[in-house]
């Protein structure tokens, strides 16, 4: 599993829970949600990797990008894979597959998205490839 969670929410690597690090200070007081934000990360005990954190919090509530991810992956599995490629823009991840981008998360300001897009113009596709210098859409690793 690409992202991996323990049953408390906490992000998995090398098989144990990471540690959580907060970017901002804390309000002790008892009922106190916590404050998330962009400085926060995760950091492996084990291998020393430190990770992004994508937890967020707003008025209407909280959530875990990872965790949306995570989910995602988990349900759309067996239909699609695994996507080529993830990347992450603050709590938005960005799913590539071969044929589709699936867009979603935390806009970071009040909003979640969630955005579908694929190959509607497929005769016009291979023209665009071929500009572009790309025969199909593969990876290439840059170091070869
Ligand atoms: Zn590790």
């Amino acid at each position: 599993m690409m992202y991996d969670l323990d049953e408390c929410g906490n992000l998995k690597c090398c098989g144990k829970a990471m540690t959580y690090h907060f970017g901002r200070e804390q309000d002790d007081s008892e009922h106190s949600q916590p404050s998330y934000s962009y400085e926060d990360k995760w950091t492996c005990g084990i291998c020393n990797s430190v990770t992004p954190s994508r937890r967020y919090s707003d008025w209407f509530g909280s959530g875990d990008l990872h965790e949306e991810v995570a989910d995602y992956l988990k349900q759309s599995a067996e239909r699609d894979g695994m996507p080529l490629r993830i990347f992450f823009d603050g709590y938005m991840a960005c799913l590539v597959y071969s044929e589709d981008v699936v867009v979603f998360g935390y806009d970071g300001n009040e909003y979640a998205h969630a955005f579908h897009f694929t190959n509607e113009e497929p005769n016009r596709q291979p023209f665009i490839s071929q500009v572009l210098g790309l025969d199909k859409l593969t990876l290439v690793d840059e170091e070869e």
